[in-house]
């Protein structure tokens, strides 16, 4: 056995303890692992089931040196996390999974897009701002109208802008601060796809997907398993993924998140070295959940089954299902047995925020689609007592 190899009892490492380290927890506990998390706030969603808090920043030297001593293995809930962070960790003898690189790379979109580029995957047409001259020509290289993004730290459509005219482009850039950022052609696409693919140490790998996601506000609403596009659109998204974890000796999940244009190609939207909201579904829809693949390779195991997972859709609850009022779960859950609810136990739901999601499994999935939003629909309609549902949000 590897000496990187864990046994139920030993201590996980996570760094951020949001949604997605609360669910990595609850797949680990049930595996038998203990989980510390480094997160901010004590009473974030994964130390509320469980995991072991560590109170700081992932950039603090005595928090990491905390994590040190109750694990040698380490995960992370989001990208941004400083290379820096992981080469200390390393230096204390926790291994990082996923390691430094595939965080380096993704969390930077020039640095991804070289990257992509150096690979041969499929790219809408981009060049990158750095200065206001390069401004000029980013028109004439990715025509109009163009989306302009930030390099680093955007998410959900933050940090980017589409830019109609030329003239715009300065006004867009100014907007951003004047950062580093990405100019990128505006794909025509039929559909958004993911593919989540695990790589454990050995070199095995597993996916999930791919996923048709449709995006509100260009945050997540639903995803539907498995994507209604045919094997040939099946083949390349794994072909892609499978790519991009190889040549980054990934060690780990990555999510990679795909435009399907309307005349039928598969180009790369972006990277996430991680959990994705779009594989949720897995909870209920696979034997190996993408939270239970995440526990299993950071733990040193091979791969778990994801060949024989069935037909899903999830729609994710914003914090503007809340508008109205607390929902009344008991009354919209009713009418159908099998919608499966999530919540983070997050306290103030804010319009945008991921409060919670909901799952169908259903041999039809666009029948499951309709079973989540017709759930959905209900739990915005029917607030279970607006007076109090204000005053506890206040
Ligand atoms: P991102 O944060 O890059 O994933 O962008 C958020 C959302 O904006 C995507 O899910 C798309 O719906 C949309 N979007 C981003 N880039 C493009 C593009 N180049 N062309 C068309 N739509 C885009």
């Amino acid at each position: 056995m590897n000496d990187s190899t864990l046994k139920p009892g030993d201590t996980l490492g996570l760094i951020g303890g949001g949604q997605l380290g609360r669910m990595f927890t609850q797949a680990a506990q049930r595996m038998g692992f203990r989980v510390a998390v480094i997160d901010p706030d004590t009473d974030c969603p994964a130390a509320q089931v469980g995991a072991i808090p560590i109170a700081g920043r992932w950039d603090d030297r005595q928090t990491l040196e905390k994590l040190a001593k109750v694990t040698k293995v380490v995960t992370v809930e989001f990208e941004n996390i400083p290379a820096r962070s992981l080469f200390y960790l390393e230096k204390l003898g926790v291994t990082s999974r996923p390691g430094w690189r595939s965080l380096w790379v993704s969390q930077n979109r020039i640095r991804e897009k070289r990257f992509l580029n150096r690979l041969g995957c499929p790219l809408p047409k981009w060049c990158e701002i750095r200065v206001k001259k390069d401004l000029e020509r980013a028109a004439q290289t990715v025509g109009l109208p163009l989306i302009l993004k930030t390099a680093a730290e955007g998410y959900d459509g933050k940090g980017q802008a589409r830019v109609e005219s030329a003239s715009q482009l300065a006004e867009a850039w100014q907007s951003m601060g004047q950062r580093p950022c990405v100019a990128e052609s505006l794909v025509a696409f039929q559909a958004e796809l993911s593919i989540i693919v695990g790589r454990d140490q050995f070199g095995g790998m597993a996916s999930h997907g791919p996923m048709w996601n449709h995006h509100t506000h260009h945050i997540l609403d639903w995803s539907i398993h498995p994507a209604p596009f045919g094997p040939v659109v099946t083949t390349e998204a794994n072909r892609i993924a499978r790519r991009v974890v190889e040549s980054l000796d990934h060690v780990g999940l990555m999510t990679v998140e795909l435009f399907l244009t309307n005349d039928g190609h598969l180009i790369v939207n972006e990277l996430a070295p991680r959990p994705h909201n779009s594989g949720h579904w897995t909870i209920e829809g696979s034997p190996t959940s993408q939270f239970d693949q995440q526990a299993r390779i950071l733990a040193g195991w091979t791969v778990g089954d994801t060949f024989s997972s069935v037909p899903a859709c999830m729609g994710n609850l914003l914090g503007d299902v809340w508008a109205q009022g607390e929902p009344n779960w008991a009354e919209a859950l009713k009418n159908d047995s099998g919608v499966k609810l999530h919540l983070y136990g997050k306290t103030s739901p804010k319009i945008g925020r991921k409060m919670g999601h909901l799952t169908v499994i259903d041999a039809d999935p666009r029948q499951a689609l309709s079973r989540v939003l017709k759930t959905r629909d209900t739990l915005k309609d029917q607030p279970e007592n607006s007076c109090k549902s204000t005053s506890q949000q206040a």
